[in-house]
């Protein structure tokens, strides 16, 4: 089982942000800005391009739910979206709320994010999403 499928069981913790039937999305746990977040499907795929095409179409919609909570709740120009993938073999889409083009550099992490600090930015996420 991946660790992504264990967070989305409840056996890992996770700063949670929104789920429904299929997709579950959840605050990166080293985000390279506030209010990084991932979008992951409950089923184990391990590239996000080999979901089907409405599967893959109904994740985008949720992606986009997701996307607005966030440019609600922080304050940032525009959320951007990435696929890596690299790390973790159970597919998913990156959020990361955007005030500069320079913010989407995954070589630049914040160091040490506090607990408290990801959780009031996962309540206000989530309190925004519909
Ligand atoms: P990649 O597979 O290259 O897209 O990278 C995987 C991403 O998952 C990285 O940004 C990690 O910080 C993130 N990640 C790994 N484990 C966890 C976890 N337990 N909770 C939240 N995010 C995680």
């Amino acid at each position: 089982m991946t660790i992504f499928s264990r967070i989305i069981k409840g056996e890992l913790p996770s700063y949670k942000i929104a789920e429904d039937d299929r997709f579950f999305a959840f605050l990166d746990i080293n985000p390279i800005t506030w209010g990084h977040t991932l979008v992951v499907p409950k089923i184990e795929e391990d590239y996000l391009f080999d979901i089907d095409d409405d599967m893959l179409g109904d994740m985008f919609k949720f992606t986009k739910r997701v996307a607005a909570a966030i440019k609600t709740a922080l304050p940032c120009r525009k959320v951007g979206m990435a696929v890596l993938g690299l790390e973790v073999p159970h597919a998913h889409i990156h959020l990361v709320p955007l005030k500069n083009e320079g913010d989407l550099d995954f070589k630049k992490k914040i160091e040490n994010p506090s607990p408290k600090k990801m959780k009031e930015v996962c309540e206000l996420i989530a309190k925004s999403f519909k």
